[in-house]
């Protein structure tokens, strides 16, 4: 970090760098409290992989919002409802964090992957999609998806 900060930025002394880690493992939250429902960060909602955490902060607000609506005061079916309605965040996180695995075991090959032109192509269509990552994993394998990726990266 220092040596990036001093070749690439340019900054002459870096006295001290500080850091903290982002809210992960959230595939293992279970709500069980009958006064608060964590959301975001505080659940440990980031991805692993890209550390994205805005989409799954917003979306697990959503999906507690609607719980709340839907379990009618009754905290016991409220809390069930916002594991189940969880579980689609999960899943999606759970995936990103096998898929992180190996990304980061070897990062020069993790990211020459990443950077290829049909893994960015995947990722920028399917994010701009509004698709979470497991749905572009999951339609990367879709043939029609790949002709015309391959016909797009070749115009
Ligand atoms: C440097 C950096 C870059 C990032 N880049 C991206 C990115 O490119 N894309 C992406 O998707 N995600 C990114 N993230 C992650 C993303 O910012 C977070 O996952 C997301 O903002 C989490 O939203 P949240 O509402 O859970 O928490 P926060 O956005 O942290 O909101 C929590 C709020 O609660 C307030 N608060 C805390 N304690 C109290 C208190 N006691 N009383 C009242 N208020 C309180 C805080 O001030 C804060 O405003 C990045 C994070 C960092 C740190």
């Amino acid at each position: 970090m220092r040596q990036y900060c001093i070749q690439k930025l340019g900054i002459g002394e870096i006295k001290e760098i500080a850091a903290h880690h982002t809210g992960l493992n959230g595939w293992q939250y279970q709500p069980y409290n009958k006064r608060v429902g964590l959301i975001g960060d505080a659940a440990g909602l980031v991805d692993p992989l890209l550390g994205e955490g805005i989409y799954n902060a917003v979306r697990s607000g959503q999906i507690l919002a609607q719980s709340i609506i839907e379990g009618k005061n009754d905290v016991l079916a409220t809390i069930s409802l916002f594991s189940k309605g969880l579980k689609e965040v999960q899943k999606d996180l759970l995936s990103c964090y096998k898929t992180s695995f190996w990304f980061y075991k070897i990062p020069a090959i993790g990211y020459a992957t990443l950077t290829l032109p049909i893994t960015r192509y995947f990722l920028m269509k399917g994010f701009s999609r509004g698709w979470t990552f497991s749905k572009i994993k999951t339609n990367s394998y879709n043939l029609s998806f790949w002709k015309r990726a391959i016909r797009d990266i070749h115009k």
